[in-house]
């Protein structure tokens, strides 16, 4: 065992909690842990490794200890303040906030498709976004042989990629819905179920619902998440002018986030050659046999960390086009596993 102190901040949330998951699987050559969260967890106890942790308040002066490496899991605020002050005591953090993401001398990694940008970093490295993540994984190869012109993107977005309130507020529209349907015995499909809950994270009810709204709004219309996945796109792929488009749609599905990807290629590809490049580039699982039926659901991907692709067929509205579905758990390889297998990397 080496001597490797490592910090999980925001230990409580939902990718705090699966990065413990992921770390508790992968038998990591470290030697001490340290918990952190908000004040409101000071004190809660976590089951690690078959020992108790008590979870400490994060501080100004929670890296004086000295650590090694931080996997920081509590949002874009925590990470602006605190994330900087880690790597000025010599602790690597690695971010799953948005808040560095862009920064150019931030590397952002997916170790299956970047990983030798990680020596370039300076203190923090940036997991992308969920659903850059499980886009750019079969992207990358793609791009790398019949290069890219354009993309699409259409999400299908789980609610635990808003965190345990997003995944409170489904749970509460389904109990909320089930009450309704004791009460009455034939249920009106048209008819509004009566919402007898507070929404704690969501701008409309998420149950019996899409929204097409993820993150907040910016000027030209588009969402901030859409904003995520066209820049990180191009920062990944180191394509900076690439033409990438998205609409990000949130769905009531507790776990995985599922995509349309619509690809533009500048060289011809045969279709057979294609699915053998993809199934034999790391991190993918194909499902590709749709005369038998099969193609990923948010069920086959849930618990995983590979990406899921299928439904892989020509456009033929466009000179070189393409269409993918890709599933992925968006807390696991969207976050929690990507942050822990660039920990590996750096170790
Ligand atoms: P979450 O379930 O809401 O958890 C938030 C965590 O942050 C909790 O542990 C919370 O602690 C902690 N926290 C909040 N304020 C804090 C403070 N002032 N100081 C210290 N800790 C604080 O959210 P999540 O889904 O795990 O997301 C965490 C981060 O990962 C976010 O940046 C998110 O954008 C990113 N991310 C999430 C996903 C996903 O699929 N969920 C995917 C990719 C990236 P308490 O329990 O004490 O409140």
């Amino acid at each position: 065992m080496k001597n490797i102190k490592l910090a999980v901040v925001g230990a409580t949330g939902l990718v705090g909690q699966t990065v413990l998951k992921v770390l508790e699987e992968k038998k990591l050559p470290i030697s001490e842990y340290v918990f952190f969260a908000s004040h409101r967890s000071l004190n809660k106890k976590i089951t690690f490794l078959g020992k108790e942790y008590l979870v400490k308040e994060l501080c100004y002066s929670s890296f004086d200890e000295g650590f090694n490496y931080a996997i920081f899991c509590a949002g874009a605020e925590v990470s602006k303040k605190f994330a900087p002050i880690a790597a000025a005591k010599n602790c690597v953090v690695i971010d799953n906030s948005s808040y560095f993401r862009m920064d150019d001398d931030v590397p952002l990694i997916v170790p299956e498709v970047n990983s030798e940008e990680l020596k370039k970093h300076k203190g923090i490295i940036s997991n992308p976004n969920c659903s850059t993540i499980q886009a750019v994984v079969p992207l990358k190869p793609l791009d790398d042989k019949y290069s890219i012109k354009r993309v699409v993107y259409s999400t299908y977005q789980a609610v635990s990629g808003a965190g345990y309130k997003g995944v409170i507020d489904l749970k509460n529209g389904i109990s909320n819905f089930e009450n309704f349907a004791k009460e009455n015995d034939s249920i009106d499909l048209l008819k509004n179920t009566k919402q007898n809950y507070e929404l704690q994270k969501f701008p409309s009810p998420i149950f019996s619902n899409c929204l097409p709204h993820i993150d907040v709004f910016l000027e030209n219309g588009y969402t901030k998440e859409e904003e995520k996945m066209i820049n990180e796109t191009r920062k990944i792929l180191k394509r900076p002018n690439l033409k990438v488009t998205a609409t990000t749609v949130r769905v009531p599905v507790f776990n995985c986030h599922s995509e349309a990807i619509n690809v533009e290629f500048e060289k011809d590809f045969d279709l057979h050659d294609l699915k053998e490049l993809l199934r034999t580039s790391p991190g993918i699982i194909l499902k590709d046999d749709f005369e038998n039926g099969i193609y990923p659901t948010t069920i086959d991907a849930n618990g995983q960390d590979k990406v899921f692709v299928g439904r892989i067929r020509k456009d033929y509205s466009v000179q070189f086009g393409l269409n993918l579905w890709v599933v992925a758990d968006n807390v696991r390889k969207g976050a929690a596993s990507n942050a822990v297998q660039i920990l590996e990397e750096l170790i």
